[in-house]
């Protein structure tokens, strides 16, 4: 595998030795952001001692994608953390910007309705930060699914039985307190701060996800076991059964390994996935680098047409991606 250097005191040394540092290398670095397939490798010298490099294996960045308003017939799923807000040290310190509620209904008008959040929150969390918004969710990875505001709650899972939540509460409390997200279908078990928890959490995680037939998300900061049925790929196609979505060209922005899911399901129905981010491994077909990116993407929908008028009005390109 080709691997470029992206800092730390690395050259080449002659008679140096060139070893993988092994798991757990990269906490040690304490970087805020490091790629999921980036390696550590340590370079022995007998002169000069232990040299650290970081690698990320060499990879293409993905294109912008197109604006959206130039998109016919297009829906829009739209994750909530790290794609709508950005990321807070506690899931419920996350600043949501007072423009925001406007923004996705103005967009959901814009689109006749096919704008979805579809968000690893619980929707009563979504309700609470949001405030009441007339627009499609999905919450619990999809485990919580409610077609527009005010309906039926239509789970999609089993909920997650005690069994999986008591242990994993207690292995939380009993190493360093860690913040514990309970949700209906899923629970999360946050460790920033205490990088070294990830590996046993992990592999607990996923101990009491085998012995009850659930799966285990291994996100940013963040191990959730989610029973079946309930990831956002599944939302995604549930929504594009409905009448209001069926036909249209689905785009799912979102920027975490939970979101890939989804961009899979995206291109099923011949639309395409948006990350969120740095550039990873990812089966999205477009990047935005950040929040800030994204509010500006779909506010270009806007610029062209007021609120009330339908995509179909507006004036459009080609309905096919270009990436
Ligand atoms: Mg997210």
């Amino acid at each position: 595998m080709a691997f470029a250097d992206r800092h730390f005191n690395w050259r080449p040394l002659g008679g140096g030795r060139i070893v993988d540092a092994g798991a757990g290398a990269i906490d040690r670095l304490g970087l805020a952001s490091v790629p999921d397939d980036a390696k550590v490798r340590a370079m022995t010298d007998e002169s000069e001692g232990l040299k650290l490099a970081l690698h990320t294996p060499a990879q293409g960045d993905l294109p912008q994608p197109p604006p959206l308003r130039t998109l016919a017939q297009t829906a829009i799923f739209l994750d909530f953390d790290g794609t709508l807000v950005d990321i807070a040290a506690r899931p419920d310190a996350v600043e949501v910007a007072h423009t925001l509620p406007a923004l996705i209904e103005r967009l959901d008008a814009v689109l006749g309705g096919r704008v979805a959040l579809v968000s690893g929150r619980a929707l009563a969390a979504l309700d609470g930060m949001l405030g009441p918004l007339d627009v499609a969710m999905a919450g619990s990875h999809g485990g919580e699914f409610r077609p527009a505001a005010g309906d039926e709650v239509h789970p999609l899972a089993d909920p997650l039985p005690e069994g999986i939540a008591g242990p994993l509460a207690r292995f939380a409390r009993d190493n360093g307190d860690l913040i514990v997200e309970r949700k209906p279908f899923s629970m999360a078990v946050h460790y920033r701060g205490h990088a070294g928890m990830r590996e046993p959490l992990l592999a607990m995680a996923r101990d009491l996800a085998e012995d009850h037939g659930a799966g285990v998300k291994d996100g940013k900061m963040v191990v959730e076991v989610v029973m079946p049925g309930s990831d956002k790929g599944s939302a995604v196609a549930k929504f594009m059964e409905m009448p209001l979505f069926a036909g249209a060209t689905p785009y799912f922005v979102g920027d975490d390994v939970t979101d890939e899911d989804a961009f899979r399901a995206v291109e099923r129905f011949g639309g395409g996935g948006i990350l969120v981010g740095a550039m990873r491994r990812t089966a999205a077909r477009w990047r935005l680098d950040d929040v800030r990116a994204v509010h500006a993407w779909l506010s270009d929908a806007l610029e062209l047409a007021p609120p009330g008028k339908t995509d179909d009005e507006m004036a459009g390109g080609s309905g096919e991606p270009t990436g």
